[in-house]
């Protein structure tokens, strides 16, 4: 988006402020979609945890994308949203055998991570299929906080246990119609990708009656210059070679899914803020925003860069600054970064900020959540006010004591 429109949407709701381009979403689901449409039967699920305002759920559901949720909250606002049950999965970690039952009595594909709440689950409901989140141990690269395909790791059933999977589903009578992976959130390497899936596409062959195989999510779009991104053409071509070779010797057309969140919606988000002070100290100069981790806490949870740019001086000179937040804490969200000059009461826009931006978002020192605009179509709507006092009092209960 350009910038005088994005200045102009900080005069029309103030900062700090969330904008999101529903253009780029739509042009980044049509970019997985053409990857692969050498597929017969393609669904992609939108990760709703990455931005879950329902107005960009409801565009995931007006093109026909399928919704990955990892709570019963997700999965009511899905619903909410317009999508059909049968579009929604879900594949949570660590949840009770009781939300998983009240997720799977709204007809919603469930996807079962562990061995204890399989058995439970095959024996009370042997005719709900399941799908099984398997972890090939494969470590798909990038950042070792984001992982999850280690050998340690809490998400999924270890490939190893396969056998012990088969005994469950033959004890139970149960129906495995799925198996499903996520290794991680970063592919850099296709080959690695490619060894993961080829490890899930033999897990497959184990049940007899598969109706889809679920990559997961791990696109990996650019955050600064000089990123590598997820090649999805390589991707789409290469894995779609497998995948149809794969339905072949299985001898059924059976559904290729993926889950992504990044991916979709990462690049059509904007983070506006203002600038309340300069500061110089005998090393920096800062510049204080109107914001903190409490609205945008990737750089200071996962060491992740942003772009930051002042939108307010796009001409001025280039100088050094570190950007940081009003939380009493240390929230940096940019050190040494190469800024146009900035004033107090500039605007500057973070780029990126679509994914795990506002989702992750608190009220943290009892500060307001920001309000969220969408573009749809060249107009802008206001899809979620900026917070109130009595939002921060809500559930607060005042006893007399
Ligand atoms: C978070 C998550 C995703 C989405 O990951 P991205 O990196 O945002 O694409 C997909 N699948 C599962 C199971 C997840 O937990």
């Amino acid at each position: 988006m350009d910038r005088k429109a994005l200045l102009e949407l900080t005069g029309k709701y103030q900062s700090p402020l969330y904008v999101y381009d529903t253009e780029k979403i739509i042009s980044q689901y049509k970019k997985i979609t053409g990857a692969f449409s050498k597929v017969k039967n393609l669904k992609i699920n939108y990760a709703a945890k990455a931005l879950s305002n329902i107005n960009i759920l409801k565009v995931f559901n007006s093109l026909k994308s399928g919704l990955d949720t990892v709570s019963i909250q997700e999965v009511k606002l899905g619903l909410k949203a317009g999508f059909s049950p049968e579009n929604i999965i879900y594949t949570p970690n660590g949840v009770s055998l009781q939300e998983i039952e009240d997720v799977a009595k709204l007809g919603i594909q469930i996807n079962i991570d562990n061995l204890s709440i399989l058995e439970l689950f095959g024996q009370k409901h042997p005719k709900i299929p399941v799908c099984i989140r398997i972890n090939p141990h494969i470590m798909a690269g990038g950042n070792s906080k984001i992982s999850v395909g280690h050998i340690d790791s809490k998400f999924g059933i270890s490939i190893h246990q396969v056998p012990h999977i088969k005994r469950v589903v033959e004890n139970t009578g149960m129906r495995i119609n799925g198996v499903h992976m996520h290794t991680g959130s970063d592919i850099l390497d296709i080959d690695t990708f490619l060894r993961a899936s080829e490890i899930l596409f033999n897990t497959a062959k184990e049940f007899d009656n598969i109706d889809f195989i679920d990559f997961g999510s791990g696109f990996k779009v650019p955050y600064k210059e000089g990123d590598i991104s997820t090649n999805i053409e390589e991707l789409g071509k290469k894995l779609s070679q497998r995948f149809n070779n794969f339905c072949k010797e299985y001898g059924k057309d059976v559904t290729l899914m993926f889950e992504p969140g990044k991916f979709l919606v990462s690049e059509a988000g904007y983070f506006l803020a203002k600038v309340n002070v300069i500061k110089q100290t005998t090393s920096t100069v800062f510049a204080g925003i109107d914001s903190g981790l409490n609205h945008l806490i990737r750089p200071m949870f996962y060491n992740s860069y942003h772009r930051i740019e002042n939108i307010s001086n796009p001409k001025g000179r280039e100088r050094f600054y570190s950007i940081v937040g009003y939380i009493c804490e240390s929230d940096t969200f940019g050190s040494n970064r190469r800024i146009n000059e900035i004033s107090e009461e500039d605007i500057l826009c973070f780029h990126n900020a679509g994914a795990y931006c506002y989702s992750m978002a608190s009220n943290y020192n009892s500060r307001y959540r920001p309000a969220e605009v969408m573009i749809y179509k060249g107009k802008d709507y206001l899809i979620r006010k900026r917070e109130t006092f009595e939002d921060i009092l809500k559930n607060q209960v005042e006893v007399s004591i």
